[in-house]
């Protein structure tokens, strides 16, 4: 018997919210017995939340003779003595910046095949789907392997609750190679932003912004959402946005539950990378702006009345902030 192992991912030690879908795609099948791996000594805060979305064991990997956060190659060597341990063929983990690392180091010292940004995953045949040439083409890959290693685009499934009971286990893995890289610094942003691409809600502004300082009115809407904020390539080429912020073909690709559109046509390019929003809203002058005719709800008018007329409404309903 093999089992499906989830890699479980944190910020600020909360899990992040996007790890759910990726646990209710492991699953879906009704025979599946999914286990979640975490690198933190936080089985037991995390049990409750992770029960409930359907996982049967907690595996909580640490070492006492090195520290493996100083290297991804660390976490890898122990990810695939743990698989080893406990007869995990299948590893599926967000197809983030940190997910896609791990995921890839752990299937190169398998010597397995791995797929990332997969849109649709089949754990029973394994084969998965991912959009290609921006979206225009989608592929069905199917793995013949031994191990079967994915990484998910966040936000692609929906979290759907499966509650059961979770044991609690904790793994000591054999790390005993060089880490090929170290770990020197980590940056990070303003623990109140929201990653882009797994953002639930974005709101992006583009060339009618007219300027930086104009974006200050989406932060502000942004903060009562709970949302992230991006741009399209024309307000970060004119040097409104940095391009981490960019959305569409050559920036991010980004699957939120809502995505509202400020001032942005709806080039193609820019479509490419949030078309499968779930909702999307289009807030331009333009009647006639491509974007219109793509998206589900549209309101024709000045950004720079709408977007402040929704923050106050947003304050009037006790949103967060
Ligand atoms: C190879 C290639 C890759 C590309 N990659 C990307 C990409 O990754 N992401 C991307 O976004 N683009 C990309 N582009 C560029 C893309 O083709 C468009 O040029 C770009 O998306 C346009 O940005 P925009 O919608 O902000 O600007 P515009 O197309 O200029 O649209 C501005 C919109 O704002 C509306 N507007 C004006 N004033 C207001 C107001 N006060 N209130 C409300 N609405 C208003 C206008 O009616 C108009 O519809 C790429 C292009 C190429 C060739």
């Amino acid at each position: 018997m093999s089992f499906i192992g989830v890699l479980i991912e944190s910020r600020d030690g909360e899990i992040k919210d996007s790890n759910f879908g990726v646990i209710s795609a492991a699953c879906s099948g009704d025979s599946n017995d999914v286990y979640a791996l975490i690198f933190a000594d936080s089985a037991e805060e995390q049990k409750e939340i992770l029960e409930q979305y359907g996982i049967s064991k907690i595996i909580e990997i640490s070492s006492s003779q090195v520290d493996l956060d100083a290297s991804p190659d660390l976490k890898a060597q122990a990810l695939v003595d743990t698989m080893k341990q406990y007869d995990i063929t299948t590893l599926v983990g967000l197809g983030s910046p940190v997910g896609k690392d791990l995921l890839l180091r752990t299937a190169t010292r398998l010597n397995a095949p791995s797929v990332i940004d997969c849109i649709g995953v089949d754990f029973t045949d394994h084969t998965v789907t991912k959009s290609h040439f921006s979206g225009k083409t989608i592929a069905k890959l199917k793995i013949e392997s031994d191990y079967f290693i994915c990484g998910i685009r966040p936000n692609s499934y929906e979290a759907v609750k499966k509650p059961c009971t979770a044991q609690i286990v904790s793994y000591t893995p054999e790390v005993t190679d060089k880490p090929g890289v170290r770990v020197r610094e980590i940056k990070t942003t303003s623990s109140a932003a929201v990653d882009l691409t797994e953002a639930s809600i974005i709101i992006s502004g583009g060339r009618a912004m007219g300027d930086a300082d104009n974006f200050k009115i989406l932060n502000e809407c942004a903060s009562l959402l709970g949302a992230a904020v991006g741009a399209s390539r024309a307000a970060v080429d004119a040097g409104f946005a940095p391009h981490s912020m960019q959305v569409g073909q050559t920036g991010k690709t980004v699957s939120p539950q809502l995505y509202i559109g400020c001032g942005i046509s709806g080039a193609v390019q820019h479509f490419a990378g949030m078309k499968t929003s779930k909702v999307i809203v289009a807030i331009n002058t333009d009647k006639d702006a491509p974007i219109l005719g793509k998206c589900d709800y549209g309101v024709i008018g000045d950004l720079f009345e709408v977007v402040p007329a929704l923050t106050e409404a947003l304050k009037e309903l006790g949103g967060e902030s």
